[in-house]
């Protein structure tokens, strides 16, 4: 069996937690020790359960509850060393780090793991695709641009986080951000439009892929409906509209996707 939910994504916060019947995991940790325990609970978990946790790359928004998890739970870390480097000052006693490479598929119980790098502006980021019997998931977020190389590795999930993070014309029309702030955004090392994540769905989405959750949403320059418009209506277009299109919220979980 395999369990899937999105605990919370988006621009103020992302983490997810994946159970087989081998092992149980958090992809990311963007919430605080407390949040992610309480949201658990919510499914009848708790950080307790946790064997592993996967971390995309360093920035705060996927990151922040590590350090009090790390010291209450001891709960092993995959990450690549830069990231790993750069978290460590704020553990310094911790010491489980599952070092991968960046491209690389590790083995963890019944999953195989694969990472593979992205565009964006940390040290070393990357997404994932857990490979597991029943089907794959893939987490593709933070980038500024989808390579060839990451289309071609989530194109055999079965379900697929996508990056929404902003909507063009809300983002330029935005009042809060500097324009240096829009720049980092919109650049090659920043993240994907509505319309970009809709270009990308279009050439991912095969008849496989039977749920796409669209991830780490804007809170000012985007909404579900927009992204969710957006995604749809190019696959439309393309005759692509094989999976379910679901949005996700920074506050709130996704319901639970069961694979028997
Ligand atoms: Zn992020
Ligand atoms: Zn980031």
């Amino acid at each position: 069996m395999l369990r899937f939910t999105i605990l919370g994504s988006g621009s103020s916060g992302n983490c997810a937690y994946l159970e087989t019947d081998h092992v149980r995991l958090l992809v990311d940790a963007g919430f605080s020790a407390k949040q992610i325990d309480l949201r658990l609970a919510g499914i009848g978990r708790s950080l307790a359960d946790v064997q592993a946790i996967f971390v995309t790359h360093e920035h705060s928004d996927h990151v922040c509850g590590l350090p009090v998890i790390a010291r209450r739970h001891n709960i092993p870390i995959h990450c690549n060393r830069l990231t790993a480097e750069y978290l460590h000052p704020q553990m310094p006693s911790f010491s489980r780090w599952h070092l991968f490479e960046s491209g690389a598929t590790v083995e963890l119980a019944d999953l195989k793991v694969n990472s593979f790098s992205v565009p964006h502006d940390a040290y070393d980021p990357v997404g994932f695709m857990f490979h597991h019997a029943l089907g794959n998931i893939g987490f593709l977020t933070d980038l500024g641009y989808a390579t060839r190389l990451v289309i071609e590795r989530v194109r055999q999930a079965r379900a697929l986080v996508l990056e929404a993070n902003h909507d063009l014309r809300l983002l330029q029309e935005d009042t809060k951000r500097p324009w240096a702030v829009k720049q980092r955004i919109l650049s090659r090392h920043g993240h994907l439009s509505n319309d970009a994540a809709a270009d990308v769905a279009a050439e991912v989405v095969t008849d496989q892929m039977e749920d796409l959750y669209l991830g780490h949403l804007s809170a000012d320059c985007n909404s579900p409906r927009r992204a969710l418009d957006t995604v749809s209506r190019k696959l439309q277009e393309t005759g692509r509209a094989f999976a379910r299109l679901h949005s996700t919220a920074p506050d709130k979980p996704c319901d639970t996707l069961a694979w028997d």
